[in-house]
């Protein structure tokens, strides 16, 4: 999968914090995926290190003078349909706060050749979010994150949907399905119509095939999607929300507060 944008990979980096915005303008590229999974290049793993605020930073196997430690169990290996010779268990560093890592590796007597298995820290993408978000929402958005960073792909699909149906509930878009509560929030003018065609496809359709259809394989790039607008979802309703209030106040989906 392609890598994102640097814009993207430091949303959960404080110094990048800044640069948020700059992805808005371009809402319908394709390729602007969020990497969750770790990354196997040339013996190092690519993650987001939990101790390095979730930035994505280096996983190291050996310093100058010495390799940190591999157990090797030396039995055939089967990955997503091809053979491997060996698995590795390989002790890493993060570059970034020296806070250790284990890859799991299988490979044909090559470790630099070898496939990612599996990879602690888990690694997670924490995608910044208003503060404004209600808890609720929050937590079932974190908790997507949490099972796309297990590779839990379909739990992180039917969670993202809930967390829109549950972002459309709050704002009082109550009324009729899923469906008809992101047009509703469309012809409110409170999401954009591009937006509201993401939330059709990238999540509730998504999300729909979950719950409703029978098994299928969901991949990483759709879940990666569906995360991305769920987020820009946040940002449409709570970023600006004293102007989203007056918009939803002025079309009835909330009560004014009391005037004192
Ligand atoms: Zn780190």
């Amino acid at each position: 999968m392609k890598l994102a944008p640097a814009t993207r990979v430091c949303l959960t980096n404080s110094l990048c914090r800044g640069q948020e915005k700059t992805y808005d303008s371009r809402e319908s590229e394709p390729n602007r995926k969020s990497r969750m999974k770790p990354l196997y290049t040339q013996g190092n793993v690519q993650a987001h290190c939990p101790d390095c605020g979730g930035a994505v930073t280096t996983f190291e196997g050996r310093d100058a003078v010495h390799e940190f430690g591999t157990v090797i169990v030396n039995q055939p290996q089967m990955y997503m349909g091809a053979g491997y010779q060996r698995a590795l268990y390989r002790l890493l560093k993060c570059a970034g706060c020296q806070r250790g890592g284990l890859a799991k590796i299988f490979d044909h007597g090559n470790v630099v050749n070898g496939v990612l298995i599996d990879f602690y820290p888990v690694s997670l993408e924490n995608a910044a979010i208003p503060k404004a978000v209600p808890a609720g929402i929050a937590a079932e958005f974190r908790e997507a994150e949490l099972c796309a960073g297990h590779r839990a792909w379909r739990a992180a699909s039917a969670l993202l949907r809930s967390t829109l149906e549950k972002t459309l509930k709050a704002n009082g878009y109550n009324a009729g399905n899923l469906q008809g509560k992101i047009d509703q929030a469309a012809a409110d003018g409170v999401i954009t119509d591009a937006r509201r065609r993401r939330a059709h496809e990238d999540i509730r359709v998504l999300g729909n095939d979950v719950l409703h259809d029978e098994w299928r394989e969901v991949t990483e790039d759709e879940v990666s999607s569906a995360h991305q607008y769920s987020q820009r979802i946040l940002e449409d309703f709570y970023d600006d929300r004293p102007s989203v209030e007056a918009i939803l106040i002025a079309k009835q989906r909330i009560q004014p507060p009391p005037q004192p």
